[in-house]
Parts: structure tokens; sequence; C-alpha cells
């Protein structure tokens, strides 16, 4: 969830093997300072990067894809994600629709469109380092550990969770969150809907009520059930607002619709991404209510 205030760091997991290899989960955004901060929490625990074997991410979004190139180029490690969130990236390079029919098509007046050029113009994706794919209910090549993929889609079309069985740990990504509500279909357009994928995949993840939640922002907490089920009533009543909004004016537009959905963080301090992201829920609620077929979706991070 890049820029978001709250998610103003996220969390890198490395794993070991019983051979000693590493295996990284979203090592996270690319800095000089996150290179070294990952050197020192290894070394902490008496490790070393060269010993990084493989780097799996969880989603396509900078914040946790962003130094997987680094640390590929500087370990040879492979880089894995789920096959759709390979598929996303192809899409997200190629491009979609032309940035101004998306934004004319959302109704964007034209004081509002500078800040969300950088999120509707097809911009150049990691799409070459990956190394492989996994697909729902492979095991990471972890010696030792079954760590098994769940795709879990909404967030952005590939988005997977990793549960470690034995040990009662998934790695949730953006998923599911302990004080955010994730925001949906951020990582370009897709045949359904991203708000009922994301409902689809709460539920796949929810025979693990006992486990320990590792997410990508915020912090590990246990009671996912119960989690799972304040965010469902957020996706709810975000839905019955927007049928009540269209009753009212049913041709208002996408941006119309979100001016006056109530958000968290207040519709006027919306901006850039965020501004980004509430237009696409927004969107993606009316196609719902509407049943009208998803449009096409522009990409969500540089
Ligand atoms: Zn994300």
């Amino acid at each position: 969830m890049p820029g978001r205030h709250s998610a103003a760091f996220s969390f890198a997991y490395v794993l070991a093997s019983d051979a000693g290899a590493l295996h990284v989960i979203d090592p996270g955004t690319d800095t000089v300072e996150n290179r070294l901060r990952l050197d020192a929490s290894l070394a902490a625990v008496g490790l070393e990067r060269a010993a990084i074997a493989t780097v799996f991410v969880t989603h396509l979004h900078s914040d946790h894809i962003g130094m997987a190139r680094w640390i590929r180029e500087v370990t040879g490690a492979s880089l894995s994600v789920h096959v759709a969130e390979q598929a996303a990236l192809d899409r997200l390079s190629r491009g979609t629709l032309d940035p101004d029919s998306q934004l004319d098509g959302w109704g964007v007046p034209a004081v509002r469109r500078i800040e969300l050029m950088p999120f509707v113009v097809p911009v150049s994706r990691p799409r070459n380092i990956i190394d492989g794919v996994l697909h729902d209910g492979d095991l990471l090549p972890i010696e030792g550990r079954a760590v098994r993929v769940i795709w879990t889609p909404g967030h952005t079309p590939g988005s997977a969770c990793l549960v470690d069985e034995e040990r009662r740990i998934l790695f949730s990504g953006d998923h599911l969150l302990p004080n955010m509500n994730p925001g949906l279909g951020l990582g370009g357009s897709t045949p359904t809907n991203a708000i009922a994928d994301y409902l689809d995949s709460l539920d796949k993840i929810a025979p693990y009520e006992d486990v320990e939640v590792a997410p990508g922002h915020g912090y590990r907490f246990i009671g996912l059930t119960e989690r799972a089920a304040e965010i469902r009533g957020h996706v709810s009543r975000r839905r019955t607002a927007t049928a009540a909004i269209l009753a009212e004016t049913p041709h208002a537009t996408v941006f119309e619709l979100a001016s006056r959905l109530p958000w968290s963080g207040g519709w006027a301090r919306m901006q850039g991404f965020y501004l980004f992201s509430a237009i696409r829920q927004a969107e993606l609620n009316l196609d719902l209510v509407t049943c009208r077929s998803s449009s096409g979706a522009p990409s969500a991070t540089s």
C-alpha cells in the first residue's frame, strides 16, 4: 500500500531452511537504508545476505517487491510470484488504456488530473526479474519447512498469502492487515470484480483461524476470523453507501461517487495515490452495485 501514511513501513520476513539457506518474503522498498537494514538484521542473528537462496513476493507493489531486484543481483537468489501476479505485471507493462480516456471515463475534473497521472500511465515494471511462478497450493522450495502458497486475489490479481501449517503462521502480505482496510483492485484490470474476488479470498484463509498473522504492514496478530469479519463489515457498508448514492443520483460519475462516499482519511485530504485508490474503490463498488463489468483500471504504483 504504497505511500499510505500509516503504512510507512513494511515487513520483510526471512525463513531459514534446515540446510541454512535463507528465503525472503517481501523484501520491501528499495532504498539504501533498507539494504543496510536487511544486512544489519541478518547480522544481528548471525546470518549473511549471501545465504539468501530465494525471494517470494506476495504482490507487485513496490513496497513489497522493490528490493528483490537488488537481492537477486547481489546474491543470485531466484525471485518468484504467483502466476496471476506475473500476468498482471505483463498487462501493466503493456498498458491498456490511454490515460486521458481513463480519467475521462471516471469523470475526473481537470484540476485533479495531474496528481493522478503517475498512477494511470503505463510504467516499466520489473517483469523481467521474475525467475519463476508458483500456483495455488504449491510449496515454497524451503528444505525442512512446509510453506504453502494460497492465492488470494483482491488487493491485486495475483496477491498470495503463505501459510506455514506446522508453525501456524500466515504471511498475509496486504490481504489481511491488522489496522487498515486493504485497497482493492490495485494491480490493474481483471475480468472479475476485485471486491468479489477479495471476499472469496477471505474465505480461503478462513480455515486458519488459530494462526499468528504476519502481515505486510502494522503488527503481527492472532485473531484472523475477527479481523476478516471487521473488513467484511467495512466492505459491506461501502457497498450499501454506494447503492444509496446511486439511488439518488443514478448518473453519478465514478469521481462524483468517490467524493460522496465516506473515507477514513476524509475526502478533502485525499491526494495522489490515496485519491487514485479512492476512485478505484468507488469504481469497483459502482460496478458491483450496477452489475457493470469491471472497466480497465490502470496501475497503482510506480
Ligand atoms: Zn500493496
